[in-house]
This record gives structure tokens, sequence and C-alpha cells, in this order.
């Protein structure tokens, strides 16, 4: 890992990696951000592995301007306005998202929405331009460690972790964006930040709550406010065998696996069986959790048996997601 002070060159270097599926440590108004592309789950899959994040929370995705947005989520009549005077700035809109949007399902960790941001700061802008890809880029920390606002910070937290860090100065706002949830009834406040409720509230000529305490029990951090994705059949952990009319989620090969009272997995139709990762790839697995949970979350099985994914490193992010899967449907986390 290098720290290389930004300038033309080191911007178009820093976008190379990104587009090739590196992790890019960079300067925005609010805090440092741990970048990758958005659109590739393996990217983002070694964001969480880097900040040794034990949970797949979902992630800001950082675009140029509005129109780079309105690609990736349904921009509302509200998301328009807000978006028209505090872009470019400190502000994150969670909206629904589109039913094309190309960003991976691990930046919005299965939710059917995404948070959004146009970054301010010129060097931000300048890497987003020469990458040409929506950037998912949550504070460069690891998990538990405080925001970074200064490039040695994100050393310090990250080291090796990440193959560049393009440093320039102290960040500005040196306070997480303000996170705005347009995707609901009513715009609610997540996460405060520079932009305050109040000066949406005006904006909008309507309440904005802030949602920030605890709906059930006390939350420890923002994104334990959220609703996570459950899907709407059971889910049945570190299964060896299959019962008859359950699909399979599967880790590494499947080949010996078999349905009791008679059949073998390989004998399942495609809509029935997924792998995670073949090859039992780590990466390649937290790519692929939500959207195949989502392909087999069908009503025409009775369940989906997951094969055991082994508790290390990116193992424990996708084992917390399957447990809090199998505990049930739209329950609070
Ligand atoms: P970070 O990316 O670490 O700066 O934090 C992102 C914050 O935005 C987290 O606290 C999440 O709670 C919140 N967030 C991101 N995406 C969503 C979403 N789709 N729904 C609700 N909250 C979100
Ligand atoms: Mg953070």
């Amino acid at each position: 890992m290098q720290i290389k002070t930004a300038n033309a060159d080191t911007i178009n270097e820093a976008a190379a990696l990104l587009k090739a599926g590196g992790l890019v440590v960079l300067p925005t108004e609010t805090v440092y951000g741990l970048g990758a592309n958005a659109l590739d789950g393996q990217a983002v899959a070694r964001i969480f592995e880097a900040k040794g994040r034990p949970q797949f929370n979902p992630l800001i995705v950082h675009v140029p301007d509005i129109e780079a947005a309105a690609a990736l989520v349904e921009l509302n009549e509200d998301a328009r306005r807000v978006a028209g005077k505090f872009w470019p700035g400190p502000l994150t809109l969670i909206l629904p998202r589109r039913e094309d949007c190309p960003v991976s399902e691990l930046c919005s960790a299965g939710l059917p929405t995404l948070a959004v941001r146009v970054p301010a700061h010129p060097v931000a802008r300048a890497v987003l331009q020469a990458a040409e890809v929506p950037i998912a880029a949550p504070s460069a920390n690891r998990s538990g460690h405080i925001s970074p606002t200064t490039p040695k910070h994100a050393a310090q937290s990250l080291g090796e972790a990440v193959d560049m860090i393009l440093a320039a100065g102290v960040c500005d706002v040196g306070l997480e964006s303000t996170v705005l949830d347009l995707s609901g009834p009513r715009p609610a406040v997540l996460r405060p930040g520079a932009v305050s409720a109040e000066e949406i509230a005006a904006l909008l000529d309507c309440d904005v709550s802030y949602e920030t305490e605890a709906k059930d029990n006390a939350p420890k951090s923002p994104g334990q406010l959220l609703r996570h994705y459950a899907p709407g059949i059971p889910v049945r952990l570190n299964a060896v065998d299959l019962h008859p009319g359950e699909a399979l989620l599967a880790f590494g090969s499947d080949k010996f696996m078999g349905i009791k009272g008679g059949g073998a997995a390989k004998d399942l139709p495609d809509s029935a069986r997924c792998n995670l990762s073949e090859t039992a790839d780590l990466h390649e697995a937290a790519a692929n959790l939500f959207r195949m949970l989502h392909d087999l979350d069908h009503p025409d099985h009775k369940a989906i048996a997951v094969m055991p994914v082994p508790e290390q490193g990116l193992g424990r992010a996708i084992n917390d997601r399957l447990k809090r899967a199998a505990a049930g449907a739209g329950e609070t986390i």
C-alpha cells in the first residue's frame, strides 16, 4: 500500500485500480472513504474484509452527478429538490433501487433501496469522472475505529488491506454525511450530519423526523436501525443433506449432497440450486449472497437449505446475514 498525493497522474492511477477491482482510499469532504467499484460484487466484498466488519451493512454509493444517480435509483420529486440544493455535498439519499440498477446487491445488503451521494471534494469528483463507475465507499477505518479525516489515520487503521491511499490533506467537514431516507412515506434522517433535518424540512415544506433512536432495543450503530432482508420462506442453516422440496444454497462442491428419501442435489433444477462459490471462495460467496437468496426465495420451495460456510474472514459476515435470514422475516436488527 502506498500513500500518494493526489494529482492528475495519481487520480488516473486510482481510477484504473478501482476499475480493475482494487481498493482505494480517497478523500471526500466528509471523511476519507474506502472506495471500490460498486458494480463489482467481489470488489465490494473486499471493503468488508479490509474493514474487518463482522456484518454486511449497506454502503453509500458515490456518483458524479444527479443524472448518474438517476441511473441507479428512482429519483422522486423530493429527491430531485434536495439533490438540487445540497449536491454536491454531505447529504446521502436512500431511495428505491431502479429495476435495472447495475450496482452489486451487496451495496444494498439485500434491501430494495440504495444510498447515493454526489461528493463535493474535487479529488473525489475527479476520481469518479476518470473511473466512470459508481464507487461504494464507507469510512476508511477498521470496524470499531473512528472515521479518518487524514490520510495518515486511514493508513494506520487499514494498513496493507488497501491498494492505494490518495492523499489530499485534512477533510473539510470531518463528519459523516447526513443520511436522509426518502424511500418511505415520510422523509426521515437516519444519521445526523452537516445538513440538518430543519434545512431539509424547510426546503420540502414538510416534517422531517430523526429516526436515529432505537425502535426496539438500544442500537449500537445507525446501521442497526435497518430492517434487514429476510426471505419469505424458511432458511435452514448448516445443511448436510436436503429435505424433499427444499432449494439448495451450496458453498463449495455439492457433489455428495443427497436428498433424504432418495435423489441428489445435482438433479435439482437450476431454479432450486445455487452455489455461492463452487471453489469455496469467500469473496465470490459474499458477492453472490443476496442475489442468490433472492433467486431461491420462491413459494414453490419449502425452504432454503444452506451448506455450512466457514466462520473466518468474510465468512463471519456471511454467517451473520444467514443467521438473520434464518431467524425470520421483517425482523429489525
Ligand atoms: P458508511 O457507508 O459507513 O458511511 O455508512 C452508511 C450509513 O448509511 C449506514 O449507517 C447505514 O445505516 C446507512 N444506509 C446506507 N444504505 C442504506 C439503506 N439502503 N437503507 C438504510 N440505511 C442505509
Ligand atoms: Mg464508518
